[in-house]
């Protein structure tokens, strides 16, 4: 059987592997597995908003409100923005793949930097579009102006702290680039780990409001995923200029988001206590793993996320190590299939990060 011809050379997004998986391979106690390889939420899901959905189980049978009303009611505020401003999604993912559909055809050119988040590329090939990468991992502001005067750009990516490296931009910065951007390119600042480089350090912070004032050709994406511990009930949104948002709602598929997960990131958006305290517990957790690279003598990118990288040059093998790991109940993210010879890990709880920090004691000898 043939099939569309794009989907040859198109790669396949890597899942962190599922608590089940291995426990299965392994034989081990699903109990006694630690995953931080999705930078899922270690503390899980907001007491309140577990409550709240237990109540909510009646209104499954109902389709969810089209408008989202509720939602985008509570986002407006938190951002101060119009509800025409914002669209919702199946997590931040489907607007990426929104806005892919929306601005590209084969004739198109995105570009990125060249270690990102992997479902830029898997959407705008999607698509059959041109995809540019800057010479360096890291987003490199320089660079992505040079390719963008050589090659143009129908949708520029900015991941405001990068997934999958850690590192953030500052706003200066980005403001400063986005003033050179056409008003016809689209820009998407993903700012799906925001709310924990604002935390770190206000010069990163971006403003969603600002943003799409100043530069109305921008999205700015977030998501329900981490801080908010919502990962699995996929819910995130887009803010940008209301002509962005009217075009893009012709690509939505009605009804793409769940009466749960609606219900669900209504409530988080109210629980702000327990997204400060997994902010706060992410960045002192951070320094153990951050000691334990220096006292390894392995190099690690200064991260603004819910995760860190360790890269290992030739001293060690990322698949290898992963392997290992796997085998004694740990998942961490291999980063080989994004050619680099390095790992990341998701910040867990306290007790998960010191039996992560002993294991791995014992295997980087
Ligand atoms: C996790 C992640 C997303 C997607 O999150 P959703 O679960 O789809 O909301 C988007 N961008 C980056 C950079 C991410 O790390």
């Amino acid at each position: 059987m043939k099939f569309n011809k794009l989907l040859d050379t198109m790669p396949i997004y890597e899942a962190g592997k599922p608590i089940d998986l291995i426990a299965r391979k392994y034989g081990i106690n699903k109990k006694n597995i630690i995953k931080l390889a999705s930078n899922e939420n270690p503390f899980g899901t907001s007491l309140k908003v577990i409550t709240k959905i237990k109540s909510s189980m009646n209104e499954m049978f109902r389709y969810p409100d089209d408008s989202m009303y509720e939602l985008k009611n509570s986002l407006s505020k938190k951002f101060n923005v119009n509800k025409s401003n914002i669209i919702i999604g199946a997590g931040s993912d489907q607007i990426i793949e929104i806005c892919v559909q929306a601005k590209c055809d084969k004739k198109s050119t995105v570009l990125m930097a060249n270690t990102t988040f992997a479902m830029y590329e898997i959407s705008a090939k999607k698509v059959g579009a041109k995809i540019i990468k800057t010479k360096d991992d890291e987003h490199n502001l320089e660079q992505l102006f040079d390719l963008y005067e050589k090659h143009g750009a129908d949708i520029i990516f900015l991941c405001l702290p990068n997934n999958p490296l850690g590192e953030c931009l500052d706003k200066n910065d980005v403001y400063a680039f986005l003033k050179k951007i056409s008003k016809k390119t689209l820009v998407v600042v993903d700012g799906v780990y925001q709310e924990y480089a604002s935390f770190k350090d206000k010069n990163k912070l971006i403003n969603a409001s600002d943003l799409i004032t100043k530069f109305p050709n921008c999205i700015y994406l977030g998501s329900f995923s981490k801080a908010y511990g919502l990962g699995g009930m996929r819910i995130g949104y887009g803010i940008a200029d209301k002509n962005i948002i009217n075009t893009l709602n012709k690509v939505r598929n009605p009804f793409n988001v769940s009466t749960l997960a609606l219900i669900a990131a209504n409530e988080a958006l109210k629980d702000e206590d327990f997204v400060n305290k997994t902010i706060k517990s992410n960045f002192n957790e951070m320094l153990r793993y951050e000691e334990f690279a220096k006292k390894k003598d392995i190099e690690y990118i200064d991260s603004y996320t819910n995760f860190i990288i360790y890269k290992f040059g030739n001293k060690f093998d990322s698949k290898i190590l992963s392997e290992k790991l796997l085998k004694k109940g740990i998942i961490l993210r291999d980063l080989s299939s994004y050619k680099m010879n390095a790992i990341r890990i998701t910040i867990g709880t306290n007790k998960q990060n010191t039996k992560v920090l002993e294991v791995l004691n014992k295997l980087l000898k």
